[in-house]
């Protein structure tokens, strides 16, 4: 990530605003640097307190503040994070691209009606964009193999990977190497939000920092995750006062 680095509860993030992280990113890949992007909130950062190994994969990625959680935390603790960069508008910026540039993408995850759906409206509105190839993210493991040899013979240069945090984390981890992929990207729920089957919270929820509850609303059994963001703020607060 260079210079351009913020640390929240040991995690480094990049401080760059959104255009400046797209520019980097190409700028990556032209250069055949290969790069994992994470768009980092606030439940990411909980599960690398628990899990070191976990902690020791964001180290070696492109960590980006997703989560308006991460902005304030970065606001407390004196640190210049000025924006969100969420998965879905990361992901429609890379296609932008790809548009422009006939770069090859891999879809791994999400439904099959999904996966099917989001491929279509990204074909659509990025036509010069190649999608190579596409698979759902409820495969059996026996499958694995199979789809890991399938994606490295398409050889794409953005592999998007939906298949929930931090599964997709570590599974493009797992096979970076292998893969050799240019640029890699955990993307969560964004395909269901691209193919039109979960809607986002509507601009003003999302200007009043409360996307968080939209999504806790239309999805209830979230809270169980969503519990993350309180013990988060209060952890950052804690090490705050002790510093
Ligand atoms: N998913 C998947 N395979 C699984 C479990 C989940 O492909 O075994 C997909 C799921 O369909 C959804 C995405 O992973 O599209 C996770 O979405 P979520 O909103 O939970 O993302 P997060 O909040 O983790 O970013």
């Amino acid at each position: 990530m260079g210079n351009k680095v913020a640390t929240i509860l040991g995690v480094p993030f990049s401080t760059r605003g959104f255009q400046e992280t797209v520019s980097d990113l190409v700028n990556r890949m032209e250069a055949g640097q290969l790069t994992h992007v994470v768009t980092a909130n606030p439940e990411i950062v909980m599960i690398a307190q628990e899990k070191p190994a976990f902690r020791k994969l964001l180290d070696q990625a492109y960590v980006v503040p997703d989560g308006i959680g991460i902005v304030y935390a970065a606001k407390w603790t004196n640190q210049p994070i000025t924006e969100r960069i969420t998965g879905v508008e990361l992901l429609e910026a890379m296609m932008e691209q790809a548009d422009a540039r006939g770069w090859k993408v891999y879809l791994l995850g999400a439904s099959p009606e999904a996966n099917r759906l989001a491929a279509e409206r990204l074909q659509e509105r990025y036509p010069r964009a190649r999608i190579v190839g596409r698979r759902d993210g409820y495969f059996r493991p026996e499958e694995e193999r199979e789809i890991v040899k399938e994606i490295g013979r398409l050889r794409p240069d953005l592999l998007f990977v939906a298949l929930g945090a931090p599964r997709q984390e570590e599974w493009i981890a797992a096979h970076q190497e292998e893969l050799g992929i240019p640029l890699m990207m955990g993307v969560g729920g964004s395909f269901d939000v691209i193919a039109g089957l979960v809607k986002r919270a509507p601009m003003i929820w999302q200007r009043l920092h409360l996307e968080w509850l939209y999504r806790l609303l239309q999805q209830p059994s979230r809270w169980r995750r969503q519990l993350a963001i309180p013990l988060f703020v209060w952890t950052v607060w804690r090490e705050k006062w002790r510093a």
